[in-house]
């Protein structure tokens, strides 16, 4: 056999644009994000996928169908679908139909945060769209971020804080999330926000044994409430142990060898307080 030097595409194999690469990206990718089909299917496949919008009644082959039909190009256009021109189209029956819209207007009831990651924005996952859900409560937040405030935000970095000032400095985006408002999708966020102090930011702690006062649950609920990061094993990069009786020997044997603090639940307690 013969070793042969691997051949990378240079053109997308749906629209044929020159593919590009971006400095510290592994991959190349269409950068015709307007009118190349496969980029059109795949965010639409993106967004009603379970993670983000999760539609019922409608699936890759309709989406397909309804991009080839010219029925949909963006994703609002779902919102304005209409009951007759569906009708029109081969294997729409009239079940399937009704199936689809009701999926459509369920759909307008689906959180902020899975809604925002549903939008595609790169570098956006399910993580990052709730830690920006949580943080500036609604999308008009978020529009008029910029990237100093982004990057104060835990687990926000400079290549997703780029990202998200790129996608909202883009007219057509703004447009789309206006129309999207429009058609009563939710663009505020219902999570609660239950952080009680700062005391415990961006500390890393493992909760380990039983504890008098309170239940481990309880104890980790507490930790997240105080800006802390429940972790679950001892690492170099942990910044305490929070131990109770009965804390396993290898546990115990684990932080003293890394030198990481162990404390109570009574020290914790004066901690957060
Ligand atoms: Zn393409």
């Amino acid at each position: 056999m013969f070793s042969q030097p691997t051949a990378y595409i240079q053109h997308c194999p749906a629209c044929f644009s020159e593919l590009v690469r971006k400095d510290g990206d592994a991959k190349h990718y269409c950068p015709n994000t307007d009118t190349c089909p496969a980029q059109i299917k795949a965010k639409f496949e993106h967004f009603i996928s379970r993670k983000a919008m999760n539609i019922d009644g409608l699936g890759g082959e309709t989406i397909e169908l309804l991009i080839t039909e010219g029925l949909i190009s963006e994703i609002s256009d779902l919102y304005y679908l209409k009951k007759q021109d569906l009708l029109l189209l081969e294997r729409m029956a009239e079940k399937s139909t009704d199936n689809l819209l009701l999926g459509l207007e369920k759909s307008k009831q689906v959180p902020f945060e899975r809604l925002l990651f549903g939008l595609g924005i790169r570098y956006v996952g399910e993580t990052v769209a709730k830690v920006l859900c949580k943080r500036f409560k609604t999308i008009d937040a978020i529009i008029n971020t910029d990237i100093e405030t982004l990057v104060e935000v835990d687990e926000i970095g400079g290549k997703i804080a780029e990202s998200v000032v790129l996608y909202f400095s883009k007219q057509e985006n703004i447009d789309l999330i206006n129309i999207l408002r429009n058609s009563g999708l939710q663009f505020v966020s219902a999570i609660e926000d239950t952080t009680k102090s700062e005391n415990l930011k961006g500390m890393k702690i493992v909760v380990s044994g039983v504890f008098e006062q309170y239940s481990r649950a309880e104890l980790k609920k507490m930790i997240e409430e105080h800006g802390g990061k429940n972790i679950s094993s001892i690492s170099k990069n942990t910044t305490f142990v929070l131990a109770g009786n009965n804390m396993g020997p290898s546990k115990k044997q684990k932080a003293e060898d890394l030198k990481v603090e162990i404390i109570t639940e009574e020290e914790f307690l004066v901690k957060i307080s």
